[in-house]
């Protein structure tokens, strides 16, 4: 009988598990995961969860009554060591178990700062489940809070912490919060609602090192020689791709396991998707993206190619992030991004800004509005979007508006 094995039981990989069923796949599907924990949502955890009662349960992926359900095997406590790919046989810490064809949904880790004072108490990454247990208890007896990095996770965990009491600064080397994942405006936008909630921002500060008091966190000391007071600080420095190790069994690393635009490695019997990958894009660049959309989107592409069932185009890229209040979501490649144009009123909370390369959509970031988010989707799937000259004159009555005016 042929057999897949999954590595990873993260987004990526329940959905490849589940997706390969839904399409009629009859073979033996089993699941490994290192963690302990039945496989759970990650988004939460520095939004609602963190400030909530519920316990890992309520963070549930998918429970064993629906693996067994689906006929899939589930393998906790279950690391991965090593590939055999003539055998084609993978090593694990209970043992070796036979493929026919690999899915490595590895995820990432968070980047480590080389700090001095980094491993006191109070000290937290806000990656895992394990950590965000750790994190919600030490939280509780807190009584102020720092946070290094103002990307996604990091400003998302500042507007939970805020929203207890608590005082927060947030440290950033950059001049700006989320520098390489939103625009300027956007980023300027959601620093004011950060600081409506009383979140204090140091930007251009560079950590240097950690003091403690009494073996726990007591200060950040920057590079321009002021500090900070904090008792429990989040290091949200950005994350690395996991899977390093495989390049002992003959496979492509660099900043991810290298797969080409069908998610394989140059073994074909080998997939890698998710955070891990490093796949080429529709323009033929290698990319590494980290969201939820991206794990789905490769674990049902992997799951098509595998079930033998045809494979669709790739979904645009897209990304959520809620903190401060505000509901930010995202669609197409940043990246790509040459001149920016705001479409809808800032008074209303609720505009979006878009992104143009040679006068073309390429991206677009949508505040407190999801039916702008859908429609940048779509206008970007279906490649339908009216050229910056056309949009701009109009661009003040709003996408939605805009788009309907030009119908
Ligand atoms: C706090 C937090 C908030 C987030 N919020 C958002 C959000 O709002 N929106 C969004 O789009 N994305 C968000 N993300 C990112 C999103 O969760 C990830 O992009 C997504 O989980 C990636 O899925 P994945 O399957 O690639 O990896 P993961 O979900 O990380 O799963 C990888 C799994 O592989 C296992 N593993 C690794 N190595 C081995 C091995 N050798 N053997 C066995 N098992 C192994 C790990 O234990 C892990 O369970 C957030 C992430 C975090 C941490």
């Amino acid at each position: 009988m042929s057999s897949v094995i999954v590595v990873g039981g993260g987004h990526g990989g329940v959905d490849v598990a589940f997706g390969l069923r839904e399409r009629g796949y009859t073979g033996r599907i089993t699941v490994l995961d290192k963690s302990g924990f039945v496989p759970y949502e990650r988004p939460p955890m520095s939004k609602s969860w963190i400030n909530g009662t519920g316990g890992p349960e309520e963070l549930t992926l998918r429970g064993h009554d629906a693996f067994s359900g689906a006929n899939i095997d589930l393998m906790l406590n279950c690391e991965v060591l090593s590939i055999n790919r003539d055998r084609k046989v993978v090593e694990t810490s209970n043992g070796s178990l036979e493929y026919s064809t690999l899915v490595l949904a590895l995820g990432s880790s968070p980047r480590q700062l080389r700090l001095s004072g980094a491993a006191l108490a109070g000290m937290h990454h806000l990656h895992t489940l394990e950590q965000a247990v750790a994190l919600r208890d030490d939280l509780a007896c807190a009584t102020s809070v720092g946070v290094i990095g103002a990307g996604f996770i990091g400003l998302e965990f500042a507007s939970s912490a805020a929203k207890r009491g608590l005082p927060v600064t947030v440290m950033e080397t950059a001049g700006r919060a989320m520098p390489r994942t939103a625009s300027e405006f956007t980023s300027g936008y959601m620093r004011a609602r950060h600081e409506e909630s009383g979140t204090v921002f140091r930007f251009n500060a560079t950590v240097q090192e950690i003091i403690g008091h009494s073996d726990r966190v007591g200060r950040v000391n920057l590079s321009d020689g002021s500090h900070v007071e904090a008792d429990l600080v989040v290091q949200g420095v950005g994350a690395i791709a996991n899977g390093g190790w495989v390049t002992d069994f003959g496979l492509d690393f660099d900043n991810g396991i290298i797969v080409d635009s069908t998610l394989r490695t140059k073994d074909p019997d080998i997939f890698a998707i998710g955070d891990c990958a490093r796949f080429l894009d529709d323009e033929g660049g290698a990319t590494r993206l980290e969201s939820i959309g991206n794990a789905a989107d490769h674990a049902r592409r992997a799951a098509a190619t595998i079930a033998g069932t045809p494979v669709s185009l790739p979904d645009v890229p897209w990304f959520w992030t809620q903190q401060a209040g505000v509901r930010l979501q995202m669609a197409g490649r940043i990246d790509r991004v040459e001149e920016w144009l705001l479409t809808g009123a800032v008074e209303s909370n609720s505009f979006s800004v878009l992104g143009w390369r040679n006068r073309r959509l390429v991206y677009g970031e949508s505040i407190n509005s999801p039916s702008d988010h859908v429609a940048i989707r779509k206008l970007l799937a279906e490649n339908t979007a009216p050229t910056l000259p056309v949009l701009r004159p109009i661009a003040e009555m709003g996408l939605k508006a805009a788009i309907k005016s030009l119908a």
